[in-house]
């Protein structure tokens, strides 16, 4: 397992990288309501990153022979995961929307998660958002230097096991730098192992994703879409994270 840590110099510029995907999300968050067609939304990222000069990530990429990926983000809808391919598809009140989303500027990626309510939406997504969430916001505390990598799995486990949800396996976090995804792995629960130290200079994209139904989900015929099998609830965040010297890590992917 090689990490690669980046110098001060690599992080200013996936500050920027991490800054597009952020300012991207937050105005794609404002766009979603009922009504909305879900192609209205690759639209938008692929004007944006031509304005701002950035890459888009997710296109065509096609990690061990996979169909290359068809699109700028993923939007997964309701109990879709992850991975969702944005489709005709109007938005319905109620819903609930998971934007994922990466650039890559100067050669630099950013990455990075939200799952966005349609109107008005019942109290168990609503908590459904909050958990993952707040378990994203535990796992980036608990990242700081000499701490290691199970110090962060833990606590984005804890989070979510305390709320009765259940943690997806066998899709997680990972290593951010010129490639989308690099070593190390960041299962969202606990190893037997305690893994890496974490150092100044590592980059990670921290992800958790929680199923209110039960922790089994499956890959669609299209090759990409992740869904829950018992067609319960999901919900991913993600932020693209760089751990500093002497304290809390340094969120890159906000606005
Ligand atoms: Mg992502
Ligand atoms: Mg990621």
């Amino acid at each position: 397992m090689v990490i690669k840590l980046k110098s001060d110099d690599e992080i200013l510029v996936m500050r920027e990288a991490g800054r597009i995907v952020a300012n991207t999300l937050a105005h794609l968050r404002e766009m979603i309501r009922p009504g909305l067609n879900v192609m209205e939304i690759e639209k938008f990222v692929r004007e944006e990153y031509k304005r701002v000069g950035a890459k888009e990530t997710f296109l065509n990429y096609a990690p061990g022979g996979k169909v290359p990926y068809p699109s700028n983000i993923c939007v997964s809808i309701n109990d879709e995961l992850v991975h969702g391919i944005p489709r005709n598809r109007i938005l319905q009140e109620g819903d609930i929307v998971s934007l994922d989303l990466g650039a890559t500027y100067n050669g630099y990626v950013g990455d990075s998660a939200i799952t966005v309510p349609v109107g008005k939406v019942n109290p168990i997504a609503e908590q459904l958002i909050e958990v993952t969430e707040a378990s994203l916001w535990a796992g980036i505390k608990a990242a700081r230097p000499g701490a290691h990598l199970n110090d962060v799995r833990g606590a984005i486990e804890d989070t979510i096991r305390k709320s009765g949800f259940s943690i997806v396996k066998g899709y997680g976090g990972h290593g951010v730098g010129r490639d989308m995804h690099e070593e190390p792995h960041v299962e969202n629960f606990r190893q037997r192992f305690k893994g890496p130290k974490l150092q100044p200079g590592l980059v990670l994209a921290l992800e958790p994703m929680v199923n209110a139904g039960g922790p089994d989900v499956a890959e669609g015929p299209d090759g990409w879409t992740v869904s829950t099998k018992d067609g319960s609830l999901c919900c991913h965040f993600e932020h693209t994270i760089a751990i500093r010297a002497g304290g809390e890590a340094e969120v890159l992917t906000l606005p």
